[in-house]
């Protein structure tokens, strides 16, 4: 979907122009093989669809952070961030412009009791990491299949604990490139929200102080949590984790449920047989039925129960275009 492009001056740049210009950039600080084009994003969603990126960049440290950033903004390109993407759907077009996937930001350390955590480490390898070393506090996480920085952004938690109960500071670049470190305070977190995405922060490193624990004691804290997550969420197939934000009164998956919605499919996509907060990919999805099947759900159970459901997941990037039936 190559059909953008912009004009300055009276001169108008293509999008293959501007997109070769960003590669040249690029170029300049990434490894030719961490820059893509037509990245299909549905290889780094959780779960697996998802058009192309026009340029996806693969970043390892936070000089090409600020790289892809400022190529990104001095070319007038947009640009997204992607973790994991395991709560982020991603339309059928794809994204246009800069997809910076930070899951090579993927370092993390021990200083005393605190552990240091890049942005890209894996939240369920934070939890071991944190384990291994005796530290308490980082548990409620053992399952939450995201990075830390996205974690953050999300303010992510299970089981009565949440990132802003462990989180002291953060590092954070900003739309210019330039680096801060802020106090968790600073960041606005929220159920499941937080300033950081309002902000244009990109989370490059987190400290979270813990406290030593027996390391026995934290393993059955985590095994009990592991048990709980494995007996009622569906695992076994790719998902985006629970579709909606918990609901002021009462809990979504019970509307979804008692709105006979339990096992109903659009296409590849259907709602969990197991958790009705769960909408999985039985094979073969595209975002489009999972969106379909989004709208379904809202509006059964706004008429059922008058609640409006509110996503947890994220929607962004283009749909297919009718035109090419396709992405390219
Ligand atoms: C099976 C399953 C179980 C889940 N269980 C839980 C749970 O128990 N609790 C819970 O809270 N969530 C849960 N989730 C949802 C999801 O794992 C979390 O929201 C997680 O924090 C998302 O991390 P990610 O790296 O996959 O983010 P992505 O989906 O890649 O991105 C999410 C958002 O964060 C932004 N982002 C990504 N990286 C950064 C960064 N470094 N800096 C700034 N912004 C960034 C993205 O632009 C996007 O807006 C579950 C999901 C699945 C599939």
């Amino acid at each position: 979907m190559l059909g953008w492009g912009w004009c300055k001056n009276g001169v108008t740049i293509t999008a293959p122009q501007l997109l070769r210009r960003a590669q040249g950039q690029l170029l300049t600080v990434f490894h030719p093989s961490q820059v893509k084009f037509g990245e299909p994003l549905s290889r780094h969603t959780y779960i697996k669809t998802g058009g192309p990126a026009d340029i996806a960049v693969f970043p390892t440290d936070g000089d090409q952070v600020r790289a892809a950033v400022l190529t990104a903004k001095q070319l007038g390109l947009r640009h997204w961030l992607l973790g994991n993407g395991s709560n982020i759907l991603v339309r059928d077009g794809g994204l246009r412009g800069l997809t910076i996937i930070l899951t090579g930001l993927s370092k993390m350390r021990r200083i005393e009791q605190t552990v240091v955590a890049q942005g890209g480490v894996g939240v369920i390898q934070l939890a071991q990491f944190a384990l291994q070393h005796q530290l308490r506090g980082l548990e409620f996480a053992c399952g939450i299949p995201g990075t830390v920085g996205a974690g953050i952004r999300m303010n992510a938690g299970a089981y009565g604990g949440q990132m802003s109960d462990v989180l002291a500071r953060v590092r954070v670049m900003d739309g210019e490139g330039e680096e801060h470190m802020l106090s968790a305070a600073a960041l606005g977190l929220t159920y499941r929200d937080s300033a950081v995405e309002t902000r244009g922060w990109i989370v490059l490193e987190a400290l979270f102080p813990l406290a030593f624990d027996d390391g026995k004691a934290i393993q059955e804290r985590m095994d009990h949590y592991t048990h709980r997550r494995r007996s009622k969420q569906p695992l076994n197939y790719p998902s985006c984790g629970s579709v909606f934000k918990r609901p002021r009164y009462g809990f979504a998956s019970q509307m979804i449920e008692e709105s006979g919605l339990k096992g109903v499919r659009v296409g590849g996509a259907q709602v969990s047989t197991k958790h009705a907060g769960f909408i999985v990919n039985l094979g073969g999805a595209s975002t489009s039925d999972y969106l379909a099947l989004i709208h379904l759900v809202r509006t059964t159970v706004q008429k059922q129960h008058g609640v409006e459901l509110e996503l947890e997941v994220k929607v962004i990037g283009d749909e297919l275009s009718p035109a090419t039936g396709g992405s390219g």
